[in-house]
């Protein structure tokens, strides 16, 4: 196995067309090409991992070991170590930042779960869509959709196969060379054809893209993708959700600070407060708590927010608890190692 399969595989659960403009995840350092048996896992790469790379072929990190730009890299300076510790070994160092914080199945409903939360949905939907539109002869209309249904188009909400057809008249001249399926060359055609238009998630445009266009009988296909402004919303930032029946904020709040390990959360507003739908996003989330309070939230479990955003949210009615950056994002460690032991079981994957 090489590391570009361990990648492959953490970009279908978290893909990088779900990066938020300003992040840099992906690979930071290395060659994907090489064996990967080894993996290590952690939330940030620290100094101490950097003695801990030996035999490791693959270093799996939620936050960027390279973010702003550098302009050396020096042995006595901390990224310089870093860096070279990671060359020195051979490592390569792949980063899923924000991806994982904003796919399905990732951060957000990793923190749901630990605190119960049923129906979650999206706090700060994020995915983009594509509209593909494809003309396609009447006979292999049917071939064309059910190959782009296949590879990841057509979904709306929980409504798969979704697709408009509507028939008319294509035109077309086929110049020297060609091998046009219908007509021939130097001559203009007129055909019956059927624009058929779908919904593409943006991770999936490409293999949608390519399978579409081995199954159209065409030499050259007529086809458009235009970018929609609708967010796909299934993906995005946080998760808002209802528990099965009210409890106080103070129990919840205290439910989440126990499995995450924290101590104590710093609180603003009412703990008293029964509350039945709760908002929540780890690390610096803090200012998805308006969102929180537009979506029907009475509780918004973070891991940080400024003092005065805290109580601008407690005097607008919502009760919010920061719990820490590095504590709410903890989770990325167990949970990727866990996937990555489902997926690989060949492979050796070590918990920062
Ligand atoms: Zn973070």
């Amino acid at each position: 196995m090489e590391r570009r399969d361990v990648v492959a595989y953490l970009d279908e659960l978290f893909p990088p067309t779900l990066a938020e403009d300003w992040d840099h995840s992906g690979l930071q350092v290395g060659d994907l090409s090489l064996p990967c048996r080894r993996v290590l896992v952690a939330l940030d790469f620290d100094l101490k991992l950097a003695e801990r790379l030996q035999g490791v072929d693959l270093l799996i990190t939620h936050h960027p070991l390279l973010f702003r730009p550098l302009r050396e890299i020096r042995p006595e300076t901390p990224q310089g170590r870093k860096i070279s510790a990671l060359l020195r070994e051979g490592t390569a160092c792949y980063t899923v930042h924000t991806p994982y914080d904003a796919a399905r199945g990732g951060m957000g409903e990793r923190l749901s779960q630990l605190i119960g939360l049923r129906e979650t949905e999206p706090l700060a939907p994020r995915g983009r869509l594509y509209k593909l539109v494809v003309f396609v002869p009447p006979e292999a209309v049917d071939a064309v959709a059910e190959a782009t249904f296949a590879a990841g188009a057509g979904k709306i909400g929980r409504y798969g196969h979704c697709s408009f057809r509507v028939e008319g008249t294509g035109t077309f001249l086929p110049g020297e060379g060609t091998k046009p399926y219908v007509g021939e060359v130097g001559k203009e055609e007129r055909v019956r054809e059927v624009r058929l238009e779908t919904v593409v998630p943006a991770e999936r445009l490409s293999a949608v893209v390519a399978r579409m266009l081995a199954v159209h009988p065409y030499e050259e296909v007529a086809y458009d993708l235009y970018p929609l402004e609708l967010q796909d919303r299934r993906h995005g930032l946080g998760r808002v959700g209802s528990l099965p029946e009210p409890v106080s904020a103070e129990a919840i709040i205290g439910r989440f600070a126990t499995s995450l390990g924290v101590k104590r959360p710093l609180i603003y507003g009412d703990t008293a407060t029964e509350v039945r739908k709760v908002g929540v996003c780890g690390g610096s989330g803090g200012d998805l708590w308006r969102d929180a309070l537009a979506a029907g939230c009475e509780l918004f479990l973070t891991g940080e927010i400024g003092y005065h955003e805290g109580l601008a949210a407690a005097e607008a009615g919502l009760t919010v608890a920061a719990l820490g950056h590095q504590e709410t994002e903890a989770v990325f460690v167990d949970h990727v190692a866990e996937l990555l032991g489902r997926k690989f079981p060949e492979l050796e994957v070590i918990r920062a």
